[in-house]
Protein backbone atom coordinates (compact mmCIF):
# COMPACT_ATOMS: atom_id res chain seq x y z
CA UNK A 1 0.00 0.00 0.00
CA UNK A 2 1.56 3.32 -1.43
CA UNK A 3 0.10 6.36 0.37
CA UNK A 4 0.72 10.53 0.11
CA UNK A 5 -0.68 11.99 3.14
CA UNK A 6 -1.54 15.78 1.77
CA UNK A 7 -2.63 18.80 3.95
CA UNK A 8 -1.78 21.70 5.59
CA UNK A 9 0.61 22.29 8.49
CA UNK A 10 -1.06 20.94 11.60
CA UNK A 11 -3.95 18.88 9.70
CA UNK A 12 -3.17 16.15 11.04
CA UNK A 13 -0.86 14.04 8.63
CA UNK A 14 1.66 12.90 11.48
CA UNK A 15 -0.88 11.38 13.41
CA UNK A 16 -2.60 10.13 11.08
CA UNK A 17 0.39 8.39 9.70
CA UNK A 18 1.87 6.93 12.78
CA UNK A 19 -1.60 4.81 13.12
CA UNK A 20 -1.70 3.87 9.38
CA UNK A 21 1.90 2.29 9.80
CA UNK A 22 0.81 -0.11 12.46
CA UNK A 23 -2.37 -0.98 10.70
CA UNK A 24 -0.94 -1.45 6.93
CA UNK A 25 2.73 -1.84 8.45
CA UNK A 26 4.56 0.19 6.16
CA UNK A 27 7.05 2.78 7.02
CA UNK A 28 5.90 5.94 7.55
CA UNK A 29 8.30 8.43 5.76
CA UNK A 30 8.19 12.06 6.64
CA UNK A 31 10.30 14.53 5.52
CA UNK A 32 9.90 16.58 8.34
CA UNK A 33 11.01 14.37 10.55
CA UNK A 34 14.47 13.37 8.61
CA UNK A 35 15.17 16.81 8.01
CA UNK A 36 14.55 17.62 11.55
CA UNK A 37 17.12 14.25 12.84
CA UNK A 38 19.69 16.30 10.28
CA UNK A 39 19.61 19.37 12.10
CA UNK A 40 19.96 17.19 15.03
CA UNK A 41 23.18 15.76 13.83
CA UNK A 42 24.41 18.73 12.38
CA UNK A 43 25.21 17.09 8.81
CA UNK A 44 25.37 19.49 6.43
CA UNK A 45 21.60 18.86 4.62
CA UNK A 46 20.61 19.90 8.36
CA UNK A 47 22.51 22.84 7.99
CA UNK A 48 21.04 24.07 4.87
CA UNK A 49 17.85 23.53 5.62
CA UNK A 50 17.49 24.85 9.45
CA UNK A 51 17.48 28.17 7.50
CA UNK A 52 14.14 27.65 5.71
CA UNK A 53 12.20 25.21 8.46
CA UNK A 54 13.03 28.34 10.99
CA UNK A 55 11.14 30.97 8.71
CA UNK A 56 8.19 28.84 7.44
CA UNK A 57 10.07 28.23 4.35
CA UNK A 58 9.99 25.04 1.83
CA UNK A 59 13.35 23.84 2.09
CA UNK A 60 14.87 23.68 -1.85
CA UNK A 61 13.27 20.73 -3.99
CA UNK A 62 16.02 19.27 -5.20
CA UNK A 63 17.30 18.86 -1.41
CA UNK A 64 13.83 16.86 -0.87
CA UNK A 65 13.45 15.08 -3.96
CA UNK A 66 17.19 13.41 -3.45
CA UNK A 67 16.63 12.34 -0.32
CA UNK A 68 13.17 10.92 -0.44
CA UNK A 69 14.60 9.09 -3.76
CA UNK A 70 16.99 7.32 -2.13
CA UNK A 71 14.49 6.34 0.75
CA UNK A 72 11.48 5.01 -1.24
CA UNK A 73 14.12 2.51 -3.03
CA UNK A 74 15.00 1.10 -0.22
CA UNK A 75 14.20 -2.39 0.86
CA UNK A 76 11.37 -2.00 3.37
CA UNK A 77 9.29 0.11 0.96
CA UNK A 78 8.73 -2.67 -1.44
CA UNK A 79 5.73 -3.74 -0.09
CA UNK A 80 4.77 -0.17 0.75
CA UNK A 81 4.99 3.59 2.56
CA UNK A 82 3.33 6.16 3.50
CA UNK A 83 4.78 9.78 2.11
CA UNK A 84 4.06 12.02 5.17
CA UNK A 85 4.58 15.93 3.38
CA UNK A 86 5.94 14.81 0.47
CA UNK A 87 5.55 16.02 -2.33
CA UNK A 88 4.68 19.48 -1.30
CA UNK A 89 5.08 21.57 -4.52
CA UNK A 90 4.85 20.52 -8.40
CA UNK A 91 7.90 19.88 -9.25
CA UNK A 92 8.20 17.35 -6.07
CA UNK A 93 5.55 15.47 -7.19
CA UNK A 94 6.44 15.24 -11.07
CA UNK A 95 10.26 14.26 -9.59
CA UNK A 96 8.57 11.40 -8.08
CA UNK A 97 6.86 10.66 -10.93
CA UNK A 98 9.67 9.92 -12.77
CA UNK A 99 11.49 8.35 -9.69
CA UNK A 100 8.27 6.15 -9.90
CA UNK A 101 7.97 5.19 -13.51
CA UNK A 102 12.14 4.03 -13.44
CA UNK A 103 11.03 1.51 -10.93
CA UNK A 104 7.85 0.69 -12.19
CA UNK A 105 5.93 1.42 -9.73
CA UNK A 106 2.81 3.49 -8.94
CA UNK A 107 0.97 5.41 -5.65
CA UNK A 108 -1.96 3.93 -5.05
CA UNK A 109 -4.03 6.66 -3.27
CA UNK A 110 -3.46 10.13 -2.01
CA UNK A 111 -5.43 11.34 0.86
CA UNK A 112 -6.11 15.12 1.46
CA UNK A 113 -6.49 15.66 5.08
CA UNK A 114 -9.08 18.52 4.57
CA UNK A 115 -8.84 21.37 7.70
CA UNK A 116 -9.98 25.25 8.33
CA UNK A 117 -6.95 27.84 8.81
CA UNK A 118 -8.10 28.72 11.83
CA UNK A 119 -8.08 25.27 13.66
CA UNK A 120 -4.62 24.72 11.76
CA UNK A 121 -3.29 27.91 14.18
CA UNK A 122 -5.09 26.56 17.31
CA UNK A 123 -3.43 23.00 16.62
CA UNK A 124 0.07 24.42 16.11
CA UNK A 125 -0.01 26.23 19.50
CA UNK A 126 -0.87 23.20 21.84
CA UNK A 127 1.30 20.70 19.77
CA UNK A 128 4.20 19.19 21.68
CA UNK A 129 6.66 16.63 19.47
CA UNK A 130 8.76 14.45 20.15
CA UNK A 131 11.99 14.96 18.41
CA UNK A 132 13.24 11.93 19.29
CA UNK A 133 10.83 9.31 17.62
CA UNK A 134 8.45 11.94 15.94
CA UNK A 135 5.08 11.33 17.81
CA UNK A 136 2.80 15.04 18.66
CA UNK A 137 0.48 15.25 21.24
CA UNK A 138 -1.75 18.09 21.98
CA UNK A 139 -2.44 19.37 24.92
CA UNK A 140 -6.35 19.31 24.56
CA UNK A 141 -7.01 17.19 21.98
CA UNK A 142 -4.27 13.93 22.78
CA UNK A 143 -2.41 15.02 25.25
CA UNK A 144 0.31 12.26 26.49
CA UNK A 145 -0.11 10.19 29.44
CA UNK A 146 2.38 11.93 31.38
CA UNK A 147 2.61 16.08 30.98
CA UNK A 148 5.34 16.67 28.88
CA UNK A 149 6.54 12.82 28.22
CA UNK A 150 6.45 10.95 24.81
CA UNK A 151 4.10 7.96 25.31
CA UNK A 152 6.41 6.21 22.58
CA UNK A 153 9.71 7.00 24.12
CA UNK A 154 9.83 8.76 27.20
CA UNK A 155 11.24 11.47 26.22
CA UNK A 156 10.86 15.31 26.93
CA UNK A 157 8.40 16.92 24.68
CA UNK A 158 8.90 20.39 23.10
CA UNK A 159 7.04 23.33 21.14
CA UNK A 160 8.93 23.31 17.98
CA UNK A 161 10.31 26.71 16.97
CA UNK A 162 8.32 26.66 13.56
CA UNK A 163 5.09 26.31 15.64
CA UNK A 164 5.15 29.52 16.99
CA UNK A 165 2.41 32.32 15.28
CA UNK A 166 4.84 34.28 13.07
CA UNK A 167 6.18 31.03 11.46
CA UNK A 168 2.92 29.19 10.98
CA UNK A 169 1.45 32.38 9.69
CA UNK A 170 4.05 31.95 7.19
CA UNK A 171 3.72 28.13 6.76
CA UNK A 172 0.42 28.67 5.97
CA UNK A 173 0.59 31.19 3.20
CA UNK A 174 3.24 29.03 1.97
CA UNK A 175 1.00 25.84 2.05
CA UNK A 176 -1.52 27.83 -0.04
CA UNK A 177 0.76 29.04 -2.90
CA UNK A 178 3.16 26.06 -3.13
CA UNK A 179 1.28 22.73 -2.18
CA UNK A 180 -2.33 23.56 -2.60
CA UNK A 181 -2.33 23.15 -6.45
CA UNK A 182 -0.97 19.27 -5.64
CA UNK A 183 -4.85 19.19 -5.30
CA UNK A 184 -5.87 19.37 -8.87
CA UNK A 185 -2.53 17.65 -9.87
CA UNK A 186 -3.71 14.70 -8.50
CA UNK A 187 -7.34 15.29 -8.71
CA UNK A 188 -6.43 14.85 -12.22
CA UNK A 189 -4.59 11.61 -12.46
CA UNK A 190 -7.95 10.29 -10.69
CA UNK A 191 -5.74 9.46 -7.34
CA UNK A 192 -7.02 11.91 -5.13
CA UNK A 193 -9.72 11.31 -2.23
CA UNK A 194 -10.22 14.72 0.49
CA UNK A 195 -10.69 13.32 4.08
CA UNK A 196 -12.91 15.92 6.73
CA UNK A 197 -9.71 16.50 8.92
CA UNK A 198 -11.55 18.33 11.64
CA UNK A 199 -13.09 15.30 13.12
CA UNK A 200 -11.66 13.50 16.16
CA UNK A 201 -8.71 11.48 15.61
CA UNK A 202 -10.33 8.00 15.66
CA UNK A 203 -13.00 9.05 13.24
CA UNK A 204 -10.29 10.55 10.63
CA UNK A 205 -8.51 6.97 10.93
CA UNK A 206 -12.07 5.60 10.34
CA UNK A 207 -12.13 7.38 7.15
CA UNK A 208 -9.41 7.15 5.79
CA UNK A 209 -8.97 3.35 6.18
CA UNK A 210 -12.62 3.07 4.49
CA UNK A 211 -11.77 5.26 1.68
CA UNK A 212 -8.44 3.02 0.68
CA UNK A 213 -10.03 0.16 1.12
CA UNK A 214 -13.43 1.41 -1.18
CA UNK A 215 -10.61 2.28 -3.56
CA UNK A 216 -11.08 5.36 -5.63
CA UNK A 217 -14.25 4.12 -7.27
P1 LIG B 1 0.82 17.47 10.64
O1 LIG B 1 1.73 16.26 10.64
O2 LIG B 1 -0.15 17.46 9.52
O3 LIG B 1 1.57 18.74 10.74
P2 LIG B 1 0.07 16.59 13.34
O4 LIG B 1 -0.31 15.17 13.14
O5 LIG B 1 1.36 16.87 14.01
O6 LIG B 1 -0.07 17.40 11.95
O7 LIG B 1 -1.12 17.30 14.16
C1 LIG B 1 -1.05 18.69 14.49
C2 LIG B 1 -1.60 18.91 15.89
O8 LIG B 1 -3.02 18.67 15.89
C3 LIG B 1 -1.03 17.98 16.95
O9 LIG B 1 -0.97 18.70 18.15
C4 LIG B 1 -2.05 16.83 17.03
O10 LIG B 1 -2.06 16.21 18.31
C5 LIG B 1 -3.36 17.57 16.77
N1 LIG B 1 -4.35 16.77 16.01
C6 LIG B 1 -4.11 15.87 15.03
N2 LIG B 1 -5.27 15.35 14.54
C7 LIG B 1 -6.27 15.95 15.23
C8 LIG B 1 -7.71 15.85 15.19
N3 LIG B 1 -8.35 15.03 14.33
N4 LIG B 1 -8.41 16.62 16.03
C9 LIG B 1 -7.78 17.46 16.90
N5 LIG B 1 -6.44 17.61 17.00
C10 LIG B 1 -5.68 16.86 16.17
P1 LIG C 1 4.02 19.89 9.38
O1 LIG C 1 3.97 18.52 10.03
O2 LIG C 1 3.57 20.93 10.32
O3 LIG C 1 3.31 19.93 8.08
P2 LIG C 1 6.64 19.11 8.64
O4 LIG C 1 7.25 18.45 9.81
O5 LIG C 1 6.09 18.23 7.58
O6 LIG C 1 5.55 20.15 9.13
O7 LIG C 1 7.68 20.10 7.97
C1 LIG C 1 8.37 21.06 8.72
C2 LIG C 1 9.20 21.94 7.77
O8 LIG C 1 10.16 21.11 7.09
C3 LIG C 1 8.41 22.61 6.67
O9 LIG C 1 7.84 23.84 7.09
C4 LIG C 1 9.49 22.81 5.60
O10 LIG C 1 10.35 23.90 5.94
C5 LIG C 1 10.31 21.54 5.74
N1 LIG C 1 9.82 20.48 4.83
C6 LIG C 1 9.24 19.30 5.19
N2 LIG C 1 8.90 18.59 4.10
C7 LIG C 1 9.27 19.33 3.02
C8 LIG C 1 9.17 19.16 1.60
N3 LIG C 1 8.61 18.06 1.06
N4 LIG C 1 9.65 20.15 0.81
C9 LIG C 1 10.22 21.25 1.32
N5 LIG C 1 10.33 21.48 2.63
C10 LIG C 1 9.87 20.54 3.49
ZN1 LIG D 1 9.04 9.90 21.37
Amino acid sequence: MKIILLGGPGAGKGTQAKLLKEHYNVPHISTGDILRANIKQNTELGIEAKNYIDQGLLVPDELVVHLIENRITEDDCKKGYILDGFPRTIPQAEALDKVLESINDQIDIVLNIEVSDDSIVKRMSGRRACLKCGATYHIDNNPPKVEGICDVCGTELVLRDDDKPETVANRLRVYHEETKPLIDYYTNKNMLVTIDGSRPIDDVTHDIISSIERGLN
